[in-house]
């Protein structure tokens, strides 16, 4: 390639994914004198940002503004509502492209593994978070939240925010992004205890400080903890250590008498979901009592029931496998090494990467995608040196955003999405709220595709 045409060619990539990983990305893929393009499923960017982060968390949720100054710069471009695998494959990405990133995240839950997993009224977190944050694909799912407890398992920070959003009051919720089918139904819900289990003890939760610190600034809320269950734990870092001080002040603080209690009970692993025959709706969880042996949950014998009418299960994330993108079924994530998309062998597919929770699962938090992103960048970096990159015979931006239009007529772009958060804000502001989120995909879809590409 001559130097004349490499300059009139400039590398291109896309992303598939517009949460952080995908917007850190695409900010440091720009840095190294890329073009890209960012693609996501969904007609709004920013993943979890917008469909994970607890609603009455709008501080975190601000870090979009740096996703903002990404998507104005020179180069970016977003194709929202346009589905690898279903609108377009990973070859048609290859023949475009000199990198393909993935960025898709983990959307499917863990499982337990014990009976009564598939009752009415056990649910993922995913779905339940999904739900209130105004998922379109959550959008129809309803909830009932007329019983009096409600357990979470799971002593992750994903438990922490369903437990809040559980007991929140008016004034706490009334003034977020929450759905509005989610307000509808949380306003008058009889949940008055949400009991959150960890199969380990308090030192070995996955809770970070702040969000153990968030639940005892409840309104209406007490916070259960027993001094017993904190007895004999070892925390292995500041972090355990401060979380096992804040929850032996729970443990210390007198009851105030609140309506609503979140009760954090340790050493419990759930054994079977209960209810009537085989498929009737949640009645309560069989928890194995345990002790650690070296950090691990043994079980003692011993073993409880807890009455609910709901069980929440939290127990993290996994990737759901793309198109012929080599996965990982064992870790449930891209196959890659460093980065790098490879095959069972770890010899690495040209030009594919991948980038967040789907290439070193669901962990740290919005800004850990940052450094991991930083260290995609470097492998693709390093291999455009040694000119291992794809080789696209049609990587040209005008010609791929035509076959998109082709292959996804109804795709929104950076302006199109611009439109729907004037929208959702101007509706919300009304309210005294951020925004009034659309959650209807064909709301979106029509709001965002005012403006054509
Ligand atoms: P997580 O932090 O990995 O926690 C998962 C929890 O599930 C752990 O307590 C784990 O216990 C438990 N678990 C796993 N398998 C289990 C089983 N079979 N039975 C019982 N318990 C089981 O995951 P997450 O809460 O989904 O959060 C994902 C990531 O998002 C985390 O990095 C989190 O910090 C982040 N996040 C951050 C915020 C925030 O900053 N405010 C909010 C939400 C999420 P073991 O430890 O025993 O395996």
């Amino acid at each position: 390639m001559s130097i004349v045409s490499a300059a009139i060619s400039p590398l291109r990539a896309v992303i598939i994914g517009a949460g952080p990983a995908g917007f850190y990305t695409a900010d440091q893929l720009l840095n190294e004198g890329f073009e890209v393009d960012l693609l996501d499923a969904l007609p709004t960017p920013f993943g979890l940002v917008r469909a994970g982060v607890a609603p009455d968390h709008p501080k975190i949720k601000s870090v979009t503004r740096i996703y903002d100054k990404t998507a104005a710069r020179e180069g970016f471009r977003f194709f929202g509502g346009i589905r690898l695998g279903e609108h377009l494959s990973r070859q048609d990405l290859l023949r475009r492209y000199h990198a393909v990133v993935y960025a898709t995240g983990t959307g499917a839950a863990n499982r337990l593994g014990i009976p009564g997993e598939d009752r009415p009224g056990s649910v993922a977190a995913t779905r339940f978070v999904a739900w209130y944050n105004g998922h379109p694909e959550a959008a129809d799912d309803t909830f009932d939240l007329s019983m009096d407890r409600v357990v979470v398992v799971g002593n992750g920070n994903v438990a922490i925010d369903v437990a809040r959003m559980l007991v929140l009051d008016s004034a706490e919720i009334d003034v977020t992004d929450t759905a509005d089918h989610a307000l509808d139904a949380l306003r008058p819900s009889g949940v008055r205890e949400v009991v959150v289990l960890g199969r380990r003890g308090p030192a070995q939760a996955a809770f970070t400080n702040p969000e153990v610190r968030e639940l005892g600034e409840l309104r209406r809320a007490d916070i259960d903890v027993r001094l017993s269950e904190l007895e004999g734990a070892e925390p292995e870092d500041t972090r355990a250590q401060r979380n096992l001080e804040l929850l032996r002040g729970y443990a210390e603080r007198p009851g105030t008498g609140a309506s609503h209690t979140i009760s954090l009970r340790f050493l419990r692993s759930p054994v079977e979901i209960l209810g009537a025959g085989d498929d009737g709706p949640v009645t309560g969880v069989r928890v194995a009592v345990n002790r650690l042996d070296g950090g691990r949950p043994v079980p003692t014998g011993e073993v409880e029931e807890i009455p609910c009418g709901m069980v929440v299960r939290s127990i993290g994330y996994r990737g759901v496998p793309m198109d012929d993108v080599p996965f990982d079924e064992r870790r449930g994530l891209i196959r890659n090494t460093g980065g790098r998309v490879c095959d069972d062998e770890e010899r690495p597919h040209p030009g594919e990467y991948v980038a967040g929770w789907i290439k070193r699962g669901p962990s740290g938090v919005i800004g850990t995608n940052k450094k991991d992103a930083a260290d995609t960048v470097a492998r693709i970096r390093d291999d455009r040196e040694a000119g291992r990159l794809a080789t696209p015979e049609e990587a040209d931006a005008e010609a791929t955003a035509a076959f998109f239009d082709e292959r996804a007529p109804h795709a929104v772009t950076w302006a199109g999405w611009q439109l729907i958060d004037a929208h959702e804000r101007r509706i919300g502001e009304q309210l005294g709220r951020p925004r009034r989120k659309l959650v209807r995909l064909h709301e979106l879809l029509e709001t965002g595709r005012r403006v054509k590409p």
